[in-house]
């Protein structure tokens, strides 16, 4: 195997020296994950400027054994974009690629390199006029090649889907340089497998995405928003099943949000003030969309609150009177990530059921919880509406977080994965697998379903070069 200095000075005449680092200092924000738990290293750190510098930069690692971690903005939770440490790895990061190539607004598509950032593809279609719907907490700096190896979701899957319902083409360079792409922008092509949905959640392990062809919508003109409080999950589940049937498509978001995961972020934000008087225990942001007119939308989203309060379901809401509210409303929701990185974190378990099992899986496994780590902090958040919570139990007040997470992290993660299994859930709605959850998948997938996984790697990667030691637990 080449050594450093030989890969440095191969893949410097590719992409230039400028773009080939292997100083420690310069390497190691991309060598450590978003939350600081896994720090790997690497024999370089190469940032190609176009899908030929990649396509060379593969076939030289081809050619001597180098294994590859691509990586986009490094804010995957699952220790996936960084290599593990003695990997003999180089990092793969595209930020260079980020080029918007074309926007078509009568095909509804945004045609744009794997580096541009999730922001950067929202603001392109919005400079158009239309809207690109993913939104996620992290989206000033993930790429849509991370989106695309990760199948993002976030919090408008309700009413638009992940990441693989809002791509049409990709352009990918397998693990020995070849170029695959469809990057065509049709939404009908029935000709044999969809080749480009198997990159789509594989976590650079399968190839590099350097390009992506995304659907467009029309971009709304109303928002109305409202934080409810409501008794349950229970009656939040009734709420949303009732606002589906009233208000149809302008349902866009419905995000849970639980009595500890509101004080943690009213306090992560400087003693920010609750948006519902008297602490509920249960608390929903639901958020209508439209293109028609605002007071419409309005009263779309009254009378759902009205039907909801005579139910029962509604015990208070906070309506938002203005675009700025709405926004406040969502900056309350989306910081309870960081929040939690701040206390040193949590346990996380990012896990879906069906929408109707929801409420009697948070009993049963808070219940469990509070079993194993009696006085946890039940920080339950997330995308409700799409049958996804986020179910991260956080360490009492008094007690460090190092001495909570080391007693108690395998034992609660493995009680709840195997609660969330029981209900034909997945222990990964939308963060993906990386290595924080690597070896579970022995557990949840079935013989079958691995030894597949393990054909279509070994088909597109027979040497094992892309992203080794991800996702896939050892056979
Ligand atoms: C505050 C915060 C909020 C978040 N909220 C959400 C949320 O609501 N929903 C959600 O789904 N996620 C969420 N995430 C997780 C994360 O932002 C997503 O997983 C995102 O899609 C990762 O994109 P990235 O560019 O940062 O990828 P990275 O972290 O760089 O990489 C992720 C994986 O994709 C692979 N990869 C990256 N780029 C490429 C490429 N071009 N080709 C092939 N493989 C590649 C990497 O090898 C790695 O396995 C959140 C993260 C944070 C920090």
């Amino acid at each position: 195997m080449p050594t450093s200095a030989e890969t440095v000075q191969a893949l410097s005449q590719i992409v230039g020296s400028a773009h080939c680092l292997s100083a420690a200092v310069d390497t190691e924000v991309f060598t450590t994950d978003y939350r600081k738990l896994y720090r790997g290293d690497a024999l370089a750190v190469v940032l190609p400027g176009s899908t030929e510098e990649v396509s060379q930069v593969m076939a030289w690692c081809h050619a001597h054994q180098v294994r590859v971690v691509p990586q986009g903005g490094n804010t995957s939770l699952m220790g996936g974009a960084v290599p593990e440490k003695d990997s003999g790895a180089i990092v793969l990061n595209l930020r260079r690629m980020n080029r918007v190539l074309g926007i078509d607004p009568i095909n509804d598509t945004l045609s744009l390199q794997a580096g541009v950032t999730l922001s950067g593809a929202r603001a392109a279609a919005e400079g158009a006029g239309r809207l690109f719907p993913l939104r996620i907490g992290s989206e000033g700096s993930c790429q849509i090649g991370g989106n695309l190896a990760t199948n993002a979701g976030g919090t408008a899957v309700l009413r638009y889907g992940n990441m693989r319902d809002l791509v049409l083409g990709i352009e990918a360079v397998l693990p020995d340089g070849r170029v695959y792409s469809s990057l065509r922008g049709l939404r009908k092509d029935n000709t044999g497998y969809d080749l480009k949905q198997l990159f789509i959640g594989s976590e650079g392990t399968l190839g590099i995405i350097t390009a992506a062809v995304l659907k467009l919508y029309p971009q709304p003109r109303a928002v109305s928003a409202a934080f409810i409080a409501v008794q349950d999950p229970a009656a939040a589940v009734q709420l949303l099943s009732l606002a589906k049937q009233m208000a149809g498509p302008h349902v866009t978001a419905f995000e849970l949000v639980s009595a500890d995961a509101m004080t943690l972020v009213c306090d992560y934000l400087g003693g920010a003030r609750p948006p519902l008087a008297g602490s509920p225990a249960w608390m929903v942001l639901m958020e209508f969309t439209g293109t028609g007119a605002q007071d419409e939308l309005d009263a779309h989203l009254g009378a759902v609150l009205e039907a909801g309060m005579d139910k029962g379901w509604v015990q208070d809401a906070a309506v938002a009177a203005s675009l700025s509210d709405v926004q406040a409303f969502w900056r309350l929701r989306e910081e309870i990530s960081d929040a939690q990185t701040r206390t040193g974190g949590s346990i996380k378990c990012d896990v879906s059921v069906p929408l109707s099992d929801i409420p009697a899986f948070i009993e049963e496994a808070s219940a469990r919880v509070q079993q194993l780590a009696p006085g946890s902090r039940m920080v339950i958040y997330g995308h409700m509406g799409d049958g996804n919570v986020h179910f991260n139990p956080l360490r009492p007040a008094d007690v460090p977080a190092r001495d909570y997470l080391d007693a108690h992290y395998h034992e609660v993660s493995t009680a709840v994965d195997s609660l969330v299994h029981q209900r034909q859930g997945s222990i990964s709605a939308e963060h993906g697998i990386g290595v924080a959850k690597r070896d579970d998948l022995r557990l949840y997938k079935s013989e079958v379903e691995l030894a597949l996984m393990w054909q279509v790697k070994r088909a597109l990667d027979p040497q094992g070069l892309l992203n080794p030691g991800k996702m896939l637990p050892t056979p």
